[in-house]
Formats: structure tokens, C-alpha cells, sequence
């Protein structure tokens, strides 16, 4: 009976832990949670060159339009049911921890993972010819790669790589990080899912897949408990990329550590 108290009680504490994580990264409305208003400012901060405008609930466009922040049925269904019906909200909801130092994330701990690909599609093209027509080539270490012009980005990864550059006399062995590049704009879906990635809008760079770990290619499924984290990437990498507005892969719990994607809404180092 004592093993069956035993028992009874670690599964509760399990379930309230559980219940803690749902509220903490989830994004179950917490009493601390912000308003919609406070997340539309902070992707109007995020944004200066698209001119938007941020009211009671919403995002507004220079010609009225709104994307709003929280949208029905967002944050029903399984763990990649919200990742794909992702709003503001839940692109906002897990907060990213720029500058701070490399740990292996906690279950489900994707900070930046989540996209709103509407509000997405709007900013960068919705269609492999709209988001081309604003890609130029950026000159990394010799590779010539397509970034969106748009919001800076592409000065952002020309500021990224001018940074690392000077840091590599100091740190010779983090070429083989940086070079070759796995490539930047491709408009496509991440595989096994229906979202568009990162990579269709011209706003993520892989670096070198021979240095990087990715959850998919270790045969895990998304979602799954007790993934274990692997990364050989070294902080000052990922820190000179959060430094200039770009989150990592490497912070998520289903780690993909030779990705970093233009996000200033949520990189943002202290
Ligand atoms: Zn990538």
C-alpha cells in the first residue's frame, strides 16, 4: 500500500509538473501573461522598416489591414497542431533567451520555433517569386547567398559575418562551423509537416551540416519525450548571431544547430 501511495503521489506531482510546463512554455494564459496590445508592440518594435502599427488586439498594416495577435483555435490540439496554426501569441509566447549560455532545452522548450506564417507571408512574399523579387547575394565567407533585403536582413547577416570574421583569429576553429554554408532561400515546407520554413522567406542561414545535429535525421518524432540533445556548435557562434538579431536552432528542444533565422522580435541580448 505504501508503494501504491508512493505511486499515487509522484503521478500527481508529475501531472502538476506537467501542468506547470503546458502554463510556463505553452502559453495557458498565466495571470503575467501580456496583453495583445504589449505583443503587437514588440513586433512593431521588431519591424521598423514594414511601418506597422499595433492596437488593442492586432497588428496593423500601412494600408489597415490587421494580422491579429490571438487567433481562434491557435492553442487547441496536439503540441504540432499549435505549431501549425501558430499566431503572434504563440510566436511571441516562449521567451527566447539571446546571449545567455548554451543548455540543453527543456521538453518542448522551442523558443522561435512557432511562426505565424499569415503575418509571415505578408512581410516576406507568399509565393517563391514574391520573396525572390526582394533577395540579394551576401557574401559569406566567399559563398555568395540570397537574403531578403527586407527588414535589413540581409545587412543583419553581412554584420553577422563581418563579426565572426574579425573573431577568427581568436578562434581559427570555428571556420569549420561557419564554411561551407548549407544554403539560405528555398521555399519549401519543413519535411513531414505542411509549415513553410524559415528558408522560403530568405531569413535562415544553415552553416555546415558536417559539424550539426539535427532531431530529424537522429529518427525522433516531434513531440516525443526524452529527446537527447546534442550540439557541437560553440556559444560564441550562436552568440555573434543572437547579437545581431538571429535565433538559433540549437535552443530548441528539437535542436537543429546549423540553423539561425532573422527573428528581432525575440533575439534580443540584454
Ligand atoms: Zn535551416
Amino acid at each position: 500500500m505504501d508503494q501504491l501511495l508512493h505511486a499515487l503521489k509522484a503521478a500527481r506531482c508529475a501531472r502538476v509538473v506537467r501542468l506547470l510546463l503546458l502554463g510556463g512554455s505553452l502559453g495557458v494564459a498565466a495571470p503575467t501573461a501580456p496583453t495583445d496590445a504589449q505583443l503587437a508592440e514588440a513586433v512593431v518594435r521588431a519591424y521598423p522598416d514594414a511601418q506597422l502599427r499595433a492596437d488593442a488586439d492586432a497588428v496593423v498594416w500601412p494600408d489597415g489591414t490587421r494580422t491579429p495577435v490571438t487567433r481562434a483555435g491557435a492553442t487547441s490540439g496536439s503540441y504540432t497542431d499549435r505549431l501549425n496554426h501558430a499566431d503572434l501569441r504563440a510566436q511571441l509566447r516562449t521567451p527566447y533567451p539571446a546571449c545567455a549560455p548554451l543548455r540543453p532545452p527543456a521538453y518542448l522548450e522551442d523558443p522561435g520555433r512557432a511562426r505565424d506564417d499569415a503575418f509571415f507571408r505578408r512581410l516576406y512574399g507568399s509565393s517563391s517569386a514574391q520573396v525572390s523579387a526582394h533577395l540579394r547575394a551576401v557574401n559569406w565567407f566567399g559563398q555568395r547567398l540570397a537574403f531578403t533585403t527586407v527588414n535589413g536582413a540581409d545587412r543583419a547577416l553581412e554584420a553577422v559575418a563581418r563579426d565572426l570574421a574579425a573573431q577568427l583569429p581568436q578562434h581559427p576553429d570555428w571556420r569549420a562551423f561557419l564554411t561551407p554554408s548549407a544554403g539560405t532561400f528555398l521555399w519549401r515546407t519543413v519535411a513531414g509537416t505542411p509549415r513553410l520554413s524559415a528558408h522560403s522567406y530568405g531569413i535562415a542561414i544553415d552553416l555546415n551540416t558536417r559539424m550539426s545535429a539535427y532531431w530529424q535525421w537522429d529518427g525522433h518524432r516531434e513531440g516525443a519525450r526524452g529527446i537527447p540533445y546534442r550540439n557541437r556548435f560553440p556559444a560564441g557562434i550562436v552568440h555573434t548571431f543572437e547579437r545581431h538579431g538571429f535565433v538559433w536552432g540549437g535552443r530548441w528542444y528539437h535542436y537543429d544547430t546549423m540553423h539561425f533565422e532573422y527573428r528581432p522580435e525575440l533575439a534580443r541580448c540584454p
